[in-house]
């Protein structure tokens, strides 16, 4: 089975894999080879896959789309870091400044439906989901 994961800026993944599993939309999601064509929306999260050597690989995957079709699986997303790329004290500081920005939104009562709102709660998603995929790649 094959694995592509591409970005507007780069194909980030394009290796043969034993199985993939993603954190979509609605769960969690894990597909072998052989699987039935399906196309799903992705989470914010860390995805990983496996290698022909039977290794694990983490990759944090900042939501899009997930597709099989013909044992080929294509994730299309905004930004896909691999585990061993991710430099952690980057999402630390990211995760640190969103959540101060997160912070002082609520002590000044900012809608918390507003764009700013919003923006500042992703920030914090990508960063989390970017240090588990760094921290698991540093497990194994
Ligand atoms: P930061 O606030 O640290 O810049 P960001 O969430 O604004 O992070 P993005 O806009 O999501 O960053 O991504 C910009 C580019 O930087 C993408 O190519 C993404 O893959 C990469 N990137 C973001 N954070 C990291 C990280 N911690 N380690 C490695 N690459 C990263």
């Amino acid at each position: 089975m094959r694995l592509k994961i591409v970005t507007p800026e780069k194909i980030i993944l394009d290796v043969e894999t034993k199985g993939v599993f993603v954190k979509a939309i609605d769960g969690e999601l894990g597909v072998l080879p052989g699987h039935i064509p399906l196309m799903t929306a992705l989470d914010i999260g860390v995805a990983h896959y496996i290698t022909e050597e039977n290794l694990t690989e983490f990759i944090s995957i900042i939501g899009g789309t997930f597709k099989i079709e013909n044992d080929e699986v294509t994730i299309l997303t905004e930004a896909a870091e691999l585990g061993e790329d991710i430099d952690q004290t980057r999402a630390e500081q990211a995760v640190d400044r969103a959540r101060a920005k997160l912070k002082g939104m609520l002590e000044q009562s900012v809608d918390k439906h507003s764009p700013e709102m919003e923006a500042a709660r992703l920030s914090v998603l990508k960063a989390i989901a970017r240090i588990k995929a760094a921290n698991k790649t540093h497990k194994r």
